[in-house]
């Protein structure tokens, strides 16, 4: 291979354009063109494609969201749209990919490699952490401080009013981002999509909270979790309780912001050993973790299997909150 484009597509993540930086200044280490496709699919559809060099990754390593931009293309989900991309693609003279993005940009890097055999290597950014195959994903660990430094200081307000706090984070289909958080900033109750526990059971341990002396409680709950968004849960512990609950939804600022060290970390590393694999002729795979090590996993096990939430966390979170 002697020139490669790199993308971000769907969900954008603090650390992508780290990962953007790696896959740029490998490549052209290894004396490969390397070329930027904006906003991801829209980008390889409409062919948006231009060349990217060792300067145009100054300055980026320190910033959220993707400079390459990332969107979603309802044309590429269709097999016309996909020729049109690949048609682009080797008008360009591109031969490989690293695709970084979530589930549903793998599922159509995996289409390409399937309907068009052009080689992509995925690199997982997402916030949520959701992607099987990788215990760690791009931008993870940003939004979880993110989120924690918020409910640290609704923890200041909380305690001075006695107050019982409902902090909505972010996760419609996943509960990593609750989960950590949650245990993280001392919750008392997290709920997930996974639907682990209950209203009845949250109220429950607040009680027992109170009996003990405690006066102030935070609850964190994910976007997608079971009873519903955070004001349904408010109305919900209201209703059957008689308490009142505050609540604060956290939103797009999980998504933003500078990347902390541990995503710059994992972005570089990853961005680099995707080069790698394409030059050693890998294809149809992602780059994951498995703790420290780096991984790879074939692309189809990882759009095709559900990573689960860590429910020891969830456990760990409710003993230690007494
Ligand atoms: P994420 O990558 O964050 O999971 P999406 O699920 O929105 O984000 O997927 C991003 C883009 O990937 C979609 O807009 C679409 O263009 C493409 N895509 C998703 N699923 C498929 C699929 N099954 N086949 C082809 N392309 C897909």
């Amino acid at each position: 291979i002697s020139k490669i484009g790199v993308y971000t597509s769907g969900g954008d993540a603090p650390g992508m354009n780290a990962a953007i930086r790696a896959v740029v200044r490998v490549g052209i280490a290894q004396k490969l063109e390397v070329f930027g496709i904006h906003s991801g699919y829209i980008g390889m559809v409409d062919n948006i494609i231009q060349p990217l060099q060792l300067r145009d990754m100054a300055n980026v390593i320190q910033r959220g969201g993707t400079i390459l931009k990332t969107a979603r293309s309802t044309e590429f989900m269709k097999p016309e749209g996909r020729a049109k991309a690949a048609a682009n693609l080797k008008a360009a003279g591109i031969d490989a990919l690293v695709c970084i993005g979530g589930d549903g940009s793998f599922r159509g890097a995996h289409a390409l490699w399937e309907e068009h055999q052009i080689p992509v290597v995925g690199v997982p950014g997402t916030i949520d952490n959701d992607i099987y195959g990788s215990d760690k994903t791009i931008g993870f660990d940003t939004a979880v401080n993110t989120a924690l430094e918020a409910i640290d200081r609704i923890r200041d307000t909380a305690a001075s009013h006695d107050r019982l706090f409902i902090v909505e984070v972010m996760g419609r289909n996943s509960g990593f981002i609750a989960s950590h958080v949650g245990l993280a900033g001392g919750a008392e109750e997290i709920f997930t999509p996974d639907g682990l526990t209950t209203v009845e059971k949250a109220i429950d341990h607040i009680k027992e909270g109170i009996a003990r002396g405690k006066t102030s409680s935070i609850l964190i709950t994910a976007e997608g979790q079971k009873p519903g968004r955070a004001y349904d849960l408010a109305d919900s512990i209201r209703k059957k309780s008689g308490m009142d609950a505050k609540v604060s939804i956290l939103g797009h600022q999980q998504r933003g912001g500078s990347p902390t060290a541990a995503d710059r970390i994992l972005a570089s590393r990853m961005g680099a050993a995707a080069v790698d694999s394409l030059l050693k002729g890998q294809c149809d795979i992602m780059i994951g973790t498995e703790g420290e090590r780096l991984v790879t996993v074939p692309l189809d096990l990882v759009t095709k299997t559900e990573k689960k939430t860590q429910i020891d966390l969830i456990s760990l979170a409710n003993l230690l909150a007494t």
